[in-house]
């Protein structure tokens, strides 16, 4: 017999070892059902620890070191000048930060006795499914799980001329600091990565093809940012597109606002895709939309009745600890357990410097709605805590129910931000009002307060 002859028989199946894989499968095997997960990778952690939140943020710490190092100047600490050693950077963040964690993640499957196969899985029908790869095998389930994540967009009718043209993935990496780095996009990734280039030593130009940076979020709670982001990138072209990408010796050469400047390196960040091509999907009853987003009810069930899906797959918000909370929801359902993904706020982050965040109904789309809402500011200015860490930059706002009082959305910019947002995500699951959040004791000094004060003004 030959290893791709070999089928196994399991309980569950789970296509894909990201964050929304690899909760559906734990919290399976913690439910007594036998659970295997397909990985190409054989390991778990998916874009998340290897080429997304995590190495992202561990640049963006490194990064606001540097710009802390920088502010302390203000405060008669004079730290020199901050020197990078950037094999050492990329040695701390795939050891000591995707590494372990890493290992961590593999700890926790073997404790849970949950295996990893090596491949891809492709489906056969809505019993079975095909490992390709590393282990190839036939397994038969009784339900599976897609959670096969995302991939990064290409930027349309411009194809990468060059490996000079990058990806979040690419940029990652950091195969060098680029002197001059062009971002197209000015969303999660623009704005994360590029301000870690520009930390590094690039001088960043930036094109966004709409009006504002991060399209969709609050005004203002993008200003600061965007002041920010005015000061450490070289440009900022707003409504541009670029029309073409082509080399230029050692350099890309972008046409955009009637110029062609040139570049060392170009990172496309400009949205990210379902991936579900190659998995055999018209074997089974799955649905897919127009642009291949997996399409499912709020128990993540497909319309092939075993087989589920969860994370980036099944569109937006892709976000990992939306991914997470899906994986833990569809656990249950297979169990026949009554649990639905009915969560109201998904906490959004953005970990640039400010950080930005929010969560629930925002004062523009409930404009959008025609909704009748009130909305209380309380700007940083004012906190005794953002005083003493120099950051006087931030707003706290709060849009809520004008007859109920109950809080509907909650957005924060500024340093923690992301953080912060705890509190309104849970204020918004809990149904709590302002009053219940100006009555709460708020420790002082802390920038927590803010949501407190935020919430005072709309008690005068
Ligand atoms: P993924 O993490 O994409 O995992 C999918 C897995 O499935 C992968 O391992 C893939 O190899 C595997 N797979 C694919 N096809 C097959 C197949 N046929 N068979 C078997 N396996 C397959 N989100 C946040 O919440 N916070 C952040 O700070 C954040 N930062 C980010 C930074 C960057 C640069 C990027 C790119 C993304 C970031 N995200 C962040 C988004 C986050 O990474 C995703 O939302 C999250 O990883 C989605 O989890 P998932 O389980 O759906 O899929
Ligand atoms: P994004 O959707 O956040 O931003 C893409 C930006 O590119 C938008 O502002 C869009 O208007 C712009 N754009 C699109 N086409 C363009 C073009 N042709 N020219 C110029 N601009 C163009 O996407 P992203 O930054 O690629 O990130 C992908 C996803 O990954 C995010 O939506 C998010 O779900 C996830 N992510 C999350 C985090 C986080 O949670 N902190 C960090 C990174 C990524």
């Amino acid at each position: 017999m030959v290893m791709g002859d070999l089928v196994r028989e399991v309980d569950v199946v789970v296509v894909g070892g990201g964050p929304g894989g690899y909760s559906a499968a734990f919290r399976c095997a913690e439910l007594g059902l036998e659970t295997l997960v397909v990985d190409p990778g054989k390991r778990l952690g998916g874009a998340c620890l290897y080429e997304g939140c995590i190495p992202s943020k561990a640049l963006l710490h490194v990064a606001g070191l540097k710009a802390e190092a920088e502010r302390a100047k203000e405060f008669g600490l004079d730290l020199g000048e901050p020197r990078l050693a950037l094999d050492s950077l990329r040695k701390w963040k795939a050891e000591r930060v995707v590494g372990r964690l890493s290992r961590g993640l593999a700890a926790v499957a073997r404790a849970k006795g949950v295996e990893i196969v090596g491949g891809r899985a492709v489906f056969e029908d809505s019993r079975g499914l095909r490992v390709d790869g590393e282990e190839p095998q036939k397994i038969r389930f009784k339900h599976a799980v897609i959670a096969t994540g995302s991939l990064p967009s290409p930027l349309p009718g411009i194809a990468g001329p060059s490996d000079r043209v990058m990806d979040s993935t690419a940029a990652l990496d950091l195969p060098d600091v680029p002197e001059r780095l062009l971002v197209i996009g000015g969303g999660y990734i623009g704005l994360e990565l590029g301000q870690v280039y520009a930390a590094l030593g690039s001088a960043v130009t930036l094109v966004e093809m709409t009006d504002g940076l991060l399209p969709g979020v609050d005004r203002d709670l993008v200003q600061p940012l965007a002041r920010r982001c005015e000061k450490l990138f070289t440009a900022i072209h707003l409504g541009t597109k670029v029309a073409e990408l082509r080399p230029a010796g050692a350099r890309i050469e972008a046409r955009f606002a009637g110029e062609t400047p040139a570049f060392d390196r170009v990172l496309v960040a400009v949205g990210r895709r379902a991936q579900t091509d190659g998995l055999g999907l018209e074997a089974t009853r799955v649905r897919r939309d127009a642009r291949g987003v997996i399409e499912v009810d709020d128990r993540c069930r497909t319309h092939d009745p075993r087989i589920y899906a969860v994370g980036d797959v099944t569109g937006e918000p892709m976000l990992a600890h939306r991914a997470m909370r899906q994986g833990k929801v569809v656990a249950e359902v297979i169990a026949g357990r009554p649990a639905a993904f009915d969560n109201i706020a998904v906490p959004a982050v953005v970990f640039t410097d400010p950080e930005v965040a929010w969560c629930g109904l925002t004062e523009s789309e409930a404009g959008r709605q025609g909704r009748a809402v009130k909305v209380a500011r309380f700007q940083w200015a004012a906190s005794g805590r953002a005083a003493t860490l120099g950051r006087s930059d931030g707003l706290t706002k709060l849009v809520v129910d004008p007859d109920s009082g109950r809080v509907l959305g909650v957005g924060l910019t500024g340093p923690g931000a992301g953080e912060l947002i705890a509190e309104g995500a849970l204020a918004i699951e809990a149904a709590l009002t302002a009053e219940d959040l100006a009555a709460t004791i708020h420790a002082h000094p802390t920038l927590s307060e803010s949501l407190m004060e935020a919430a005072e003004t709309l008690l005068r």
